[in-house]
């Protein structure tokens, strides 16, 4: 490829839309174009990162026996129907003859279609296929270039066993095969992390300031877990006596900032109350945490079994808001009490009425008996789940990629049976994995990159070698590196090769853009001493090498 011939146009200025560096980066190196806000086309330097990342995930999936497939972008909204998803997020539309269709969304349905037919018996287990799709997110707010895509390019993979323990198997296989790619794509440090309640969803994140989700993880052992699903360990409050329950006058006392402050107690003996109205039917649920602390909505919801939303209280309301107390709270309202409440002796509450809290309220005296939840939201330094150390930091992160373990639920949905050896009739279980291919390039261009362009790692960077002749008008320099190019190109090296008659000041303004391992500088100055210089992109490598020695030097480096 020559540089002149070259589709994407480079900018001098950062391009003022660009978020972070990988995105001022991509769209200043002319690597992407924007399309519409979270969309986005690519230029060929980007297609052949993306095409070097794809072909690296497919190695990694043949060697564990995965099989490539291509499944249509289109599922007719009846197969979907099937599975019992809700459909109404998703791109919609009927063809000429009135089929509706849904469009670019997951394929767990063209999956399960698939392979139903041949699914019948056990002896044709298990299936694992993959295949790279693109998916359209229609309700998402993009955000951080391509970190957070309306429409994203991604790697799934479907799996399907006879039993649990096979699921689980092919669970981590699939797993160690993702690690690699991510590794060999050339990121530095990656971790599988629990992303569910039950341990169903695993995810693979980076940690990373530009992130736009957040992980727990342990200084001292190998403990991670996305943010919501995150054990939270406090050490309960000092008990500070049992008390008579007295009901106190608190005008305008609504916050528990002001509640500590009027009482001159620590908010630890603090009892806060967060509503929630369930999506389902309006009702009202609340969660008690200590005052200190804060309600993790998420958790509450996967106790609660629905989404909720915050409770919109007025005058009528049954609750008072900025009152509300676990004493005498209407029977109607659904309560929950977090683990940091456990055993302190004196709380002061919300009295259920306006303007008023109790001081010395004693849960199971006062309420009877709980069952205490995880509610809260971890803390930084908080003590760790596991070895118990309080080195539990809070990081940003970048999820690249989503590992599911959808049991017999989908299959289940989709009538799919199989005969086993022992003459009965069971459902297969399902895993589904998701690995988004263009955040792995952007992520590793955020990593990769100094104040002058990307440091692409070979294994994915759009060329290997580029060629800078400064001086095409000289002919020596013209016809060595005319030379030199066919020579690399015949000997299957990727080689981009930059002839344009430009100042050299701009050739390598653009040759740090482009962020190739190794540079070649032909020039007249070199040629006269009958060598080349070679230099590595992260500069950690400068050779001056003789012509007839430059190929061997190029082709060692590149090994
Ligand atoms: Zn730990």
């Amino acid at each position: 490829m020559k540089v002149s011939n070259m589709i994407g146009e480079r900018f001098k200025d950062k391009p003022s839309y660009c978020v972070s560096d990988n995105h001022a980066i991509l769209v200043k190196g002319g690597y992407i174009k924007q399309v519409s806000n979270g969309v986005y086309s690519l230029n060929p330097m980007m297609k052949r990162i993306v095409n070097n990342i794809e072909k690296i995930v497919k190695e990694e999936l043949e060697a564990i026996g995965a099989q490539e497939v291509m499944l249509s972008s289109l599922t007719p909204l009846e197969l979907k129907k099937e599975s019992g998803e809700n459909a109404d997020k998703l791109v919609k539309f009927a063809d000429r003859d009135n089929i509706d269709f849904v469009a670019f969304n997951t394929g767990y349905e063209l999956a399960i279609q698939l392979i139903r037919d041949s699914a019948k018996s056990y002896t044709n287990y298990p299936f694992v296929f993959f295949e790279n799709a693109k998916e359209f997110y229609k309700g998402r707010k993009p955000s951080g270039g391509l970190l957070h895509l309306k429409e994203a390019f991604i790697n799934r993979v479907y799996s399907f066993h006879k039993t649990k323990d096979n699921q689980d198997v092919q669970f981590e296989k699939i797993s160690k095969a993702y690690e690699n790619v991510l590794l060999r794509c050339g990121l530095k440090e990656v971790f599988e992390a629990n992303s569910s309640y039950d341990n169903s969803e695993h995810r693979f994140v980076a940690f990373n300031e530009i992130g736009d989700a957040t992980y727990v993880a342990c200084d001292s052992c190998d403990y991670i877990s996305s943010f919501n699903t995150a054990l939270s360990v406090v050490e309960n409050a000092e008990g500070s006596g049992v008390k008579e329950l007295e009901l106190v006058h608190t005008p305008g006392v609504t916050t528990i900032a002001s509640l500590a402050e009027f009482l001159r107690v620590d908010v630890k003996t603090l009892c806060k109350s967060v509503a929630y109205q369930k999506d389902s039917d309006g009702s009202l649920v609340v969660g008690f945490t200590r005052g200190d602390l804060d309600m993790n909505q998420s958790k509450l919801e996967n106790i609660v079994g629905d989404t909720l939303y915050p409770a919109e209280l007025n005058e009528d309301s049954i609750l008072s808001g900025g009152f509300i107390g676990p004493y005498k709270i209407p029977k109607e309202v659904e309560v929950y009490f977090d683990k940091s409440l456990i055993g302190i002796e004196s709380l002061a509450i919300g009295a259920n009425e306006f303007d008023k809290h109790y001081t010395g309220f004693n849960v199971e005296r006062d309420y009877g008996e709980v069952e205490y939840k995880d509610l809260s939201d971890v803390k930084e330094g908080e003590g760790c789940p596991l070895c118990a150390k309080k080195t539990l930091s809070i990081k940003k992160s970048v999820e690249l990629a989503r590992l599911v373990k959808t049991g017999d639920a989908l299959t289940k949905a989709m009538s799919v049976q199989f005969l086993d050896d022992d003459g009965e009739s069971k459902t297969p279980f399902m895993c589904a994995y998701q690995l988004d291919l263009l955040k792995v390039a952007a992520l590793i261009c955020e990593e990769e990159h100094d104040e002058y362009g990307p440091i692409w790692p070979k294994s994915i960077s759009p060329w290997k070698v580029e060629i800078c002749c400064l001086r095409s008008d000289d002919e020596a320099c013209k016809s060595y590196a005319d030379d030199l190019y066919t020579t690399l190109k015949d000997r299957g090296v990727e080689v981009l090769y930059d002839d344009r008659k430009v100042r050299p000041g701009s050739m390598f303004s653009d040759a740090d853009l482009f962020g190739i391992p190794l540079r070649v500088i032909v020039s007249p100055r070199n040629m006269k001493d009958s060598c080349v210089e070679i230099a590595s992109r992260d500069k950690s490598y400068v050779n001056k090498s003789p012509l007839d020695k430059a190929l061997d030097d190029i082709l060692d480096f590149l090994k």
